[in-house]
Order: C-alpha cells, then sequence, then structure tokens
C-alpha cells in the first residue's frame, strides 16, 4: 500500500497513480550520467525494453530519450519518413490526428483513413488503400486516448506485411505499452513509440520507442539528411548501443533520476509474466465496462472488440454537463479526464484504469471510482432508464 501524502486518487489516462518505490527512486542523489554506476542502470533499462516488447530480434533497438510521449511523433516523422514519401495514417480520433500533424511537419504525404467516432479503419479498406498507393510507412494508435478504441495489430501487420511489404509497420503505444499486449517480433512490428507516465508507470518525461532492424535501415539509407538535431535518431543510436554495452557515452544529458525511476518500474513490471499483467487488466476493464453498462450509461469505443483495456471512455447521460460530473467527482477525491475528441468532446469523460490502480486492488481505487460516479450521477437526478 502507497505511504505517499493524501491525495486526490488519479484515474485519467495518464499520468496514472505511481508506485512508492517508483517516486522513490526518483529521489537518487546526483551522479555523472556517464559514472559506471549510472551507464549500468540504463544498460539494464533497454534489457529490459526488450523483455517488454517481447523480442529477442538483436537487430531491434529500444531508444529512452527525454522528452514526452510526443518526441516519438517527432522520431518517426523526422527519420523514417523524406519530404514527400506517403504515410498512410489509420484515424482513430484526436491521437492519430496528432501523428498525421507532426508527419505533415516533416513533409510527408499523409493519406488518413478516418473511421467513424468510437470504431476503427477495417482491414478491407486499409488493403484497399495499401493497393491504390505504396506508402513508406503506416501508423497505428494502439489506444487512442482520446475514445478508448483499440485498433488490432496482429493481423494488420500481416495484411500490410502480404499486400505491401515494404510499408513500415508503426504504432503508437503511448496507452497501450505495459497493458495491452505487444509481441514486436512475433508481429513483424518495425516501431513502437510510448511514453513513461502512462501504464509503464513512471513519472511524465520519458519517450520510450522500440524500432526494428528494417525500421534502422531506413534511417540509414536515407537520401536526405534528418531534419532534426536532437530527434536524429543516428544520432542516438551509437549512445544507446553503447549504453546497453555499459560504455559511457554521450550526445544529450538523460535524466538519470527518470531512468532511475524507469528501471524500478521495469523490474517490478518483469517480476510477473507479462501475460498476468496483460490479463489483470483486461478482467480489471471488463468489470468496469460491465458495471458502466449497468449504470445505464455507453461507451463511446462501441464494438467490445475494439474497446481498451486500461481506459474506457464513457458517453454521459444527455442531461449532465461534463462540468457538473468533474466536479462532483473531484469532490470524492476521484479525477477522470474530460472528452478530447472535438466532434463530441463535450459529451463525454474518460476513466483510466492502468497500473498500480489495477494490480494493487487493496487501494480501492476502482471500486470507489465506480460508487463516485454512480452518487455523482444521481446528484445530478441522472435514473437509469
Ligand atoms: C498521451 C498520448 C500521446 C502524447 O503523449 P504526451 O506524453 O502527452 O506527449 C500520444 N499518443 C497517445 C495514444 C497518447 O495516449
Amino acid at each position: 500500500m502507497s505511504t505517499q501524502s493524501e491525495h486526490p486518487t488519479l484515474l485519467i489516462p495518464g499520468p496514472i497513480e505511481f508506485d512508492d518505490a517508483v517516486l522513490q527512486s526518483m529521489s537518487h542523489y546526483s551522479e555523472s550520467h556517464v559514472g559506471p554506476a549510472f551507464v549500468s542502470v540504463f544498460g539494464d533499462v533497454l534489457s529490459d525494453l526488450r523483455k517488454l516488447f517481447q523480442s529477442t530480434d538483436d537487430s531491434a533497438q529500444p531508444f529512452v530519450i527525454s522528452g514526452s510521449g510526443t518526441l516519438g511523433w517527432d522520431l518517426v516523422g523526422a527519420n523514417l519518413i523524406e519530404s514527400g514519401e506517403a504515410a498512410l495514417v489509420l484515424g482513430t480520433g484526436y491521437f492519430s490526428d496528432g501523428f498525421a500533424d507532426a508527419l505533415r511537419v516533416y513533409g510527408a504525404d499523409v493519406t488518413e483513413l478516418k473511421a467513424p467516432v468510437g470504431s476503427r479503419p477495417q482491414l478491407p479498406e486499409i488493403e484497399a488503400a495499401l493497393k491504390a498507393k505504396k506508402y513508406k510507412l503506416l501508423t497505428v494508435t494502439h489506444v487512442d486516448t482520446s475514445t478508448g478504441v483499440l485498433s488490432e495489430l496482429r493481423n494488420l501487420s500481416e495484411l500490410v506485411h502480404s499486400v505491401s511489404p515494404e510499408t513500415l509497420v508503426i504504432v503508437d503505444g503511448v496507452c497501450s505499452v505495459a497493458c495491452e499486449e505487444i509481441a514486436f517480433d512475433d508481429w513483424k512490428l518495425d516501431g513502437v513509440v510510448t511514453a513513461s507516465q502512462k501504464a509503464i508507470g513512471v513519472p511524465a518525461g520519458l519517450s520510450i520507442s522500440f524500432f526494428s532492424g528494417r525500421a534502422i535501415k531506413a534511417i540509414e539509407s536515407r537520401k536526405t539528411p534528418p531534419a532534426t538535431y536532437y530527434a536524429s535518431m543516428m544520432r542516438w543510436l551509437p549512445i544507446m548501443r553503447n549504453y546497453e554495452a555499459k560504455k559511457p557515452s554521450y550526445f544529450a544529458t538523460p535524466s538519470p533520476q527518470l531512468i532511475h525511476a524507469l528501471h524500478t518500474s521495469l523490474t517490478q513490471i518483469l517480476s510477473v509474466p507479462l501475460s498476468e499483467r496483460f490479463a489483470k487488466h483486461r478482467e480489471a476493464s471488463d468489470k468496469i465496462k460491465a458495471a458502466i453498462t449497468k449504470m445505464g450509461l455507453n461507451q463511446v469505443a462501441s464494438n467490445p472488440d475494439d474497446q481498451a483495456h486500461g481506459m474506457t471512455a464513457i458517453y454521459l447521460p444527455e442531461t449532465i454537463q461534463i462540468a457538473q460530473i468533474l466536479p462532483s467527482l473531484s469532490k470524492k477525491n476521484i479525477v477522470f479526464a474530460g472528452g478530447i475528441h472535438k466532434e463530441i468532446a463535450t459529451k463525454y469523460i474518460r476513466f483510466g484504469h492502468m497500473g498500480v490502480s489495477i494490480l494493487e486492488p487493496e487501494r480501492g481505487h476502482i471500486e470507489r471510482a465506480l460508487q463516485s460516479l454512480e452518487e455523482g450521477l444521481a446528484e445530478f437526478g441522472y435514473q437509469k432508464a
């Protein structure tokens, strides 16, 4: 159980509630970022990430760079695609739109295949798009945090490999890594970008990514240099390789305290089989979704097969406003997030359920959140139809 000072329970889709030991790791004394102790910890973090991504392919490469999840979009845009090359972005909401915008900044010719709100593009239309044009890469937002829609990766990647084998398969896993299964090698993915503060359970500030040997080759064979200095993966590649080989190396100063926190969290995550961790998130999510349905509420992600397991986006009853329910929850010490998908932003709220809130049920976060939601709705006169 937690010994943190009393605070509202943060149940938004990231940052999530943190484990005490993870937070305590951040009070590590200052040390040199090229000293042997720190280099060893950073090296262990990189090898742990290979396990988190279920990868044993030596040609694949983890990267941990100071920045938020958004930096992952810049890594892809600046390094994996050259100006004028085509990208197919599977449109699931706010975050896939953001990825598309980031790619355009680097001159990518972006086609967005947009699904109706609350769903995801389907394989036949993706197949047709891949046959109609040659794409350097395809991006998929594994969990679009604006809708709670979960995209399927295995069959998608198989389709891309059969229809358009040169196209790189890139995943925005910011809201899925460490709560949804990702088998990087088996599913033949080329890149997954994520961040520290969501299911990985570490304070915000780290861009964490994993790229295939094929993706690294695509960068090495660029015709033009990347239009970035800090986000140049060729500058970071030798640094990451050196850290993993426990050799000191410098390009830009990492945050030792955040790396310590990530080390602690990854050690915890890998201390139980990943399948167990994913199953716990799935079971808790099923219970939450059943409770939401029992309250008579609908989810933004309409198809049960497309529902994320680390968050739930919930439509409010028509008679209740966000400006009523969030303050009411807040009085009960529960913090949910409002909507961010521009077409429905005022109509729904988001409940994040990842990490310790799921893995330490003795904290009572989920029961308290569901009960507070039910009471809050009743305060404003909501009765289940
Ligand atoms: C949170 C999130 C991002 C952006 O991450 P930041 O850390 O806020 O920059 C990108 N994609 C998805 C799917 C997210 O959930």
